[in-house]
């Protein structure tokens, strides 16, 4: 559920009209709707009541920007972070070091060094040159390192090839028939405290069941390893739960559906739990709002050309994926359109051959569930600046991220004196 509705034929993020954002801030622009972030954390939250103090962290890279991470950090939430950028904007959001999870296929020393001056919580290991490393950065900090390891529990978890991480052949985490191994040497190095196991095996999930295979794989490995005399207190059970893209399809589960899930299948671990939901958190409370710039007619089909183009939101071309689109102030009638940025790429198609309520040129359109994995992958192909970001509250807005300015793009670059 989102808070970005048609209200007097005009489409609104909250009370906000989406046509006094584009006046005022230009297009195309990042809207995301507050209410619906605190709802989508609060929904999560309650689906896992029945838990002992869980720990539920953001997946940062769903949305980084350190506006939307201090609302959620109000809301309880802590951070699971990839990168040193992404543990500093947590930290300049307010999110305190002990709800922030390092997670990540190649950290470097730099950023172990990082993380732990700054004292997050936990690191999740993926491996074990990664593991002596961290034992090396962290006995030269005179620190110790609580870790996960990170669980690669050989899971299909039936989503698209670019977005699952729990198979054998993905990059991501520790064989399991290593772990035991693993944990053991981690017991024993310097610098390292072994705490628990982690597993996060892809994204937009419309089916529970590999989860759960993947979350027995978990615990019968806990068991494991408290026969073989090892301390297991936490245990990541990842994120990755789907959200509905294209209205025509069925609903993924909901999170009360997941949430009851977990409490069978974790009953009598004894651990705490921790969770790192991004794009169920943040995907239907952004738009990507943009204009028409021109509609074209082509030799066998039209072409709806906005000014928002793949650098801005590039899930379509890069996953070939659905964004609904809609007319913020609807016409009636209907046309089939191929919904195109102005980027010099074939591939940079938001749509193809979609039926659509008609436009035409100078009108707004949304891309609908673009808070999650939209400008945190935006770039600036085709030397097009950085795509600005909102946040809509109730009847305010604030620009959360300025619109990067051609100035600063082009400034950016060093021209050597030689030259
Ligand atoms: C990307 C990622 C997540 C979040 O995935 P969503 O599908 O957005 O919930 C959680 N944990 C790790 C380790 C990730 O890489």
């Amino acid at each position: 559920m989102d808070f970005f509705e048609v209200k007097d034929g005009r489409m609104h993020a909250e009370g906000v009209a989406l046509a006094r954002i584009a006046d005022e801030v230009g297009t195309p622009v990042y809207v995301y709707s507050a209410g619906t972030l605190r709802r989508h954390a609060r929904v999560f939250h309650e689906a896992l009541s029945g838990l002992d103090r869980p720990l539920v962290a953001f997946a940062v890279k769903a949305n980084p920007n350190v506006a939307v991470l201090k609302l959620l950090g109000q809301e309880g939430f802590g951070a699971d972070v990839v990168s040193e950028g992404e543990m500093r904007r947590a930290l300049a959001a307010g999110i305190a070091p002990e709800r922030i999870v390092f997670s990540g296929v190649g950290k470097t020393d730099g950023e172990m060094r990082a993380a732990l001056e700054a004292g997050i919580l936990q690191l999740n290991v993926e491996s074990e040159g990664e593991l002596r490393r961290l034992s090396a950065v962290a006995a030269a900090c005179g620190t110790t390192a609580e870790i996960a390891i990170r669980v690669n529990p050989d899971v299909d978890a039936g989503t698209l090839a670019k977005i699952s991480t729990g198979k054998a052949e993905n990059k991501f985490g520790v064989p399991l028939d290593r772990v035991e191994a693993l944990y053991a040497e981690a017991a024993a190095l310097p610098g390292i405290r072994p705490i628990g196991v982690a597993a996060h095996i892809g994204s937009q999930l419309f089916d529970l069941a590999p989860l759960e295979a993947a979350y027995a794989k978990l615990g019968a490995l806990v068991g494991r390893l408290r026969s073989a005399g090892q301390v297991v207190s936490r245990v990541d059970l990842g994120g990755g739960l789907g959200i509905p893209y294209d209205p025509k399809l069925p609903l993924p589960p909901s999170p009360a559906d997941y949430g009851a899930m977990v409490e069978r299948v974790t009953k009598g671990w004894d651990v705490r739990l921790m969770f790192e939901p991004g794009r169920l958190i943040a995907g239907n409370a952004g738009v990507l709002l943009a204009r028409v710039v021109t509609v074209k007619t082509g030799a066998t089909r039209s072409f709806v050309v906005l000014d928002a183009a793949m650098n801005d939101l590039i899930r379509p071309t890069l996953y070939g994926v659905y964004h609904d689109i809609r007319a913020v102030e609807p016409r009636a009638g209907e046309m089939v359109a191929t919904v195109v940025g102005p980027v010099c790429e074939t591939g940079d198609m938001f749509a193809e051959g979609r039926t659509i309520t008609p436009v035409e040129e100078g009108d707004l359109v949304c891309l609908m569930t673009a808070g999650a994995y939209g400008a945190t992958m935006a770039g600036t192909y085709n030397s097009r600046p950085l795509v600005p970001e909102v946040l809509v509250d109730g009847d305010r807005y604030s620009v959360i991220r300025a619109r990067q300015t051609i100035e600063e793009l082009v400034g950016a670059d060093l021209v050597p004196e030689w030259l």
